[in-house]
């Protein structure tokens, strides 16, 4: 056993608003510089939608992570060792700007100088990279905008065939309908498919904290690694020529302050801790041959930080007392690891992603329609996790690889603690029964 400590976050996804402070603030902090106009080291993305940068999910196209070679080993799916030595001199596949999107900004100065008439003065999106007036037609969370229409053709085919609904229908239908949104930063992989793509070897998992940085000096500008982050997390500068990527603001970290992301979130979703791991297994857990058991794979190689065996080894790889103290305390490893509540995003990837989330419990459809609330009683949940408005198909697609099973435990776990807590501020007696049933 080799032990080794990973600096990691857990959102719960139920408490994000879409602010978007998050993005903001991290944006003002690291990328607010010119080449970097387009790049948001945070982003918060509207599910269900293509994210950013759009569509990034669809690997057969870009060809991000790992996947199983004929023997059962790990390969990037970008091309084994000697396409990758060619690979050099290859393009790499990655998105345009138009996927990321054009950055743009108002023409203040026409709105604000203006000379006073009859009108108001219009303020013509300007692009960022051009200087020009631009056609805003495509940027992150586009899909907010999605669910109304702005048609207004009478002889429109889909508004027709709205109008023959009755009244009924449409709302059943509407009913239906679901959103939520999902923060994203890099996600610090144990077995992070940008570094290995590096032809220069200048991406780096810093042994103290886990942490994936650029060495700036060592980079190329090959941008293989944007090809090989399945997650697309790693950006080019394209002033400086560089990658570059969220730091997981180690400046901050290392004086025992939050990430700029976690610390300035109007939701207080985010939690930081550390895990503590046992590095000889990643490779092996990566390599497990069934998609849907990865994320019980990479739970496995979490290890207890308050097993005496597990403090012994991590001494001994030179871990200070101070983070196995925080390694006992630390709240990722209750939420992922002990109460089961948190799940990595796309385990199938294989790289072993160190942001997890606490998905979100979504109001139950059919049997409270009509109740008023969001189904607080344990006994209503239990029996409707299949009538979630967010279906748990949907969930386990982005967290277990497809495990349904996996999910629907994790929402009866949530709603639980929603129905225990609950009797608590109400201040009824909190039925004891309802922990022993979800285990
Ligand atoms: Fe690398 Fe981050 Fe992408 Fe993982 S998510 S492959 S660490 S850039
Ligand atoms: Fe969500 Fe927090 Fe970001 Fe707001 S600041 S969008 S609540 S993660």
């Amino acid at each position: 056993m080799r032990v080794m400590a990973q600096t990691a976050m857990v959102m719960t996804l139920d408490k994000c608003i879409g602010c978007h402070t998050c993005s903001v603030t991290c944006k003002q902090a690291w990328t607010n510089r010119a080449g970097t106009e387009y790049v948001w080291f945070n982003n918060v993305e509207t599910r269900p939608g293509q994210g950013y940068p759009r569509r990034y999910e669809d690997q057969e196209k870009w060809r991000g992570g790992w996947t199983l070679n004929r023997r059962g080993n790990l390969q990037l799916k970008s091309g084994n060792r000697l396409q990758k030595l060619f690979g050099i001199f290859a393009s790499p596949v990655q998105p345009e700007l138009d996927d990321y999107y054009e950055p743009w900004t108002y023409d203040y100065e026409n709105l604000v100088a203006s000379p006073a008439t009859d009108d108001f003065p219009v303020a013509r999106p300007k692009s960022l990279i051009t200087g020009k007036d631009t056609k805003v037609e495509w940027s992150a969370n586009w899909d907010d905008s999605l669910g109304g229409t702005a048609n207004t053709d009478e002889q429109d085919p889909v508004l027709q065939k709205i109008r023959e609904q009755s009244e009924e229908q449409i709302r059943l239908e509407f009913e239906k309908t679901f959103m939520f949104y999902l923060p994203r930063i890099c996600e610090h992989c144990l077995n992070p498919s940008c570094m290995a793509s590096c032809p220069s070897g200048a991406i780096y998992k810093r042994s103290e904290d886990g942490i994936v940085l650029v060495d700036q000096d060592r980079c190329r500008g090959w941008r293989q690694c944007i090809t090989g982050c399945p997650y697309k997390k790693i950006y080019y500068n394209h002033k400086s020529g560089k990658a570059e990527k969220c730091t997981f603001c180690y400046p901050r970290v290392e004086v025992g302050i939050p990430t700029v992301c976690a610390e300035t979130c109007v939701g207080r979703m985010r939690y930081i801790g550390i895990f503590l791991y046992d590095a000889d297994r990643v490779t092996e857990a990566a390599a497990t041959p069934d998609e849907k058991d990865l994320y019980e794979a990479q739970l496995d190689i979490l290890l207890d930080p308050n097993d005496p065996e597990v403090q012994r080894a991590a001494r001994a790889e030179g871990i200070p007392e101070d983070w196995l103290e925080a390694a006992k305390k630390s709240p990722v490893y209750t939420l992922a690891k002990e109460l089961k509540v948190a799940l990595p995003l796309h385990p199938e990837y294989r790289t072993m992603p160190m942001v997890w989330y606490v998905p979100p419990l979504s109001p139950i459809v059919d049997l409270l329609r009509g109740q008023g609330h969001d189904g607080e009683d344990a006994d209503v949940l239990f029996g409707a996790i299949d009538s979630l408005r967010i279906p748990v198909e949907y969930l386990a697609e982005l967290f277990t690889a497809g495990d349904t099973d996996v999910v629907t435990n994790v929402l009866r776990k949530l709603a639980a603690m929603r129905s225990y807590m609950r009797d608590l501020t109400l201040g009824q007696d909190p039925d004891e029964s309802i922990a022993e049933a979800v285990g």
